[in-house]
């Protein structure tokens, strides 16, 4: 380790060294030892256009040499007015107002913040959140309270905020009982709003795939039922799109792929192509309205020095415009999964099977409690890049989530590579 860093999620004691990066492009790293790792996971899932796309550097670079950085209050700029037209025209219609932050949990924050004060402006106190066992949602102190608890948070349970759970019906290939377990959480769901409707500021929900819980999917069928019960008992629907985002789904995004419109959306991790820290919370005209008064209380008073950096928004841009070139391969891309998969279906050391979009992933059965602190995933770790892939497991969930430039040559020898560590661990 670095006599000077500290790495995050890393228990530097126990940890290997980390691998010193010296370039990155497409979906290969080059080590400083001149091997050549295969990111199948995007890095931290933001290299949705693969490493060093040079029209996100070129576009990084014209914006540098115009206008690096300007305060974002009293003040505005044309890369960050554009890429809020361009969002809200992508994104489902009533999706209005963009708020610039800069990464995920603060696009949370600010999403949370918003359902709170959007009731407070009306008036009303609504103390409490809805949210799903098994998400997540940041590291910030108010995305850690509406994400499960874990032992991410645990040192900090005390200074967590209350939140309501409900159970979220993940499903896979072959399920059998996806209807029931959506029917449970419905009706669990609906007590809770029964009982109480005037207390729920929100429901926020990680939609048609929870990442750092394990990647955990289910259906569009429920996400429909949910914004419909949502409406019923009239509070607000906030998708954390932070991972979902930019095409990982499928299609543009989960709530599009779902038809459904949130109130409040949060997009972060694929918004520069991976280039830059930027994330956006974009709400209905609705909640804007209750903030846009006289009363300077009304006011939503959150920002970030770098709030709508200008050079994120070029790369925001760019990366927008490689989206619509790469449609065919992020929308292709669960059908090859889907033909991989086929290989891994007799495979006992794997269950669980599940694919939405461009993110495919397999629990792997061993005798340890499943979960993040299963040690195979460190196995599959160290197996994977002794062949040259970047896998990181979430404890025994095993995932492929690569950059849409993978070809299906590469594709392939991910599987390959996988069904080769299947057979030692
Ligand atoms: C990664 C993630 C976050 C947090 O984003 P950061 O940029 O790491 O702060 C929030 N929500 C979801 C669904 C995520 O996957």
């Amino acid at each position: 380790m670095h006599p000077h860093i500290w790495y995050p999620f890393t228990q530097a004691k126990t940890s290997p060294q980390p691998f010193k990066v010296i370039s990155a492009s497409g979906i290969w790293l080059e080590l400083e030892d001149k091997r050549k790792i295969m990111d199948c996971i995007s890095s931290w899932w933001v290299n949705i256009h693969g490493h060093s796309h040079p029209k996100i550097a070129e576009a990084i670079y014209n914006q540098a040499q115009k206008l690096e950085q300007v305060i974002f209050a009293g003040f505005t700029h044309e890369p960050a007015e554009q890429l809020a037209e361009k969002l809200v025209k992508k994104l489902p219609q009533g999706l209005n107002r963009v708020f610039f932050s800069d990464n995920g949990s603060t696009a949370v924050e600010v999403g949370l913040k918003m359902a709170y004060q959007y009731w407070v402006n009306k008036n009303q106190q609504r103390q409490k959140f809805i949210a799903f066992e098994g998400a997540y949602h940041g590291d910030t102190f108010g995305a850690m309270s509406v994400g499960s608890r874990s032992i991410f948070s645990q040192v900090f349970s005390n200074m967590l905020f209350e939140v309501d759970f409900s159970p979220y019906p993940e499903t896979y290939i072959n399920d059998s009982d996806v209807e029931e377990k959506e029917k449970k959480v419905l009706t669990i769901l609906k007590e809770k709003l029964e009982k109480n409707p005037q207390e729920y500021a929100g429901v926020i929900i990680e939609p048609l795939v929870q990442g750092a819980g394990g990647m955990r999917m289910c259906r569009p069928e429920f996400i429909r039922k949910l914004r419909k019960l949502v409406n019923q008992f009239d509070t607000l629907l906030i998708f954390d799109e932070v991972m979902t985002g930019f095409g990982r789904t499928g299609d543009w995004f989960a709530c599009i792929k779902s038809q459904v419109t949130p109130d409040i959306i949060c997009l972060s991790k694929g918004i520069t192509g991976g280039f830059l820290p930027l994330s956006v919370t974009i709400c209905s005209e609705k909640i804007y309205d209750t903030f846009y008064s006289d009363d300077p209380i009304k006011t939503l008073y959150h920002g970030h020095s770098y709030t709508a950096n200008p050079l994120g928004c070029a790369a925001g841009l760019a990366s927008l415009e490689l989206m619509v070139e790469n449609q065919p391969k992020f929308s292709s891309m669960e059908a090859k999964h889907l033909q991989h998969f086929e290989i891994l279906r007799g495979n006992s050391k794997v269950e669980k099977l599940r694919v939405t979009g461009t993110i495919a992933a397999m629990d792997i059965v061993n005798q340890q409690e499943s979960g993040y602190l299963n040690k195979v995933g460190l196995v599959i770790r160290e197996k994977a890049l002794e062949k040259g892939l970047l896998l990181r497991p979430l404890g025994n969930v095993l995932y492929i989530m690569a950059p849409y430039c993978i070809t299906d040559g590469e594709l392939s020898k991910v599987y390959q590579g996988i069904d080769e560590i299947l057979k030692v661990i």
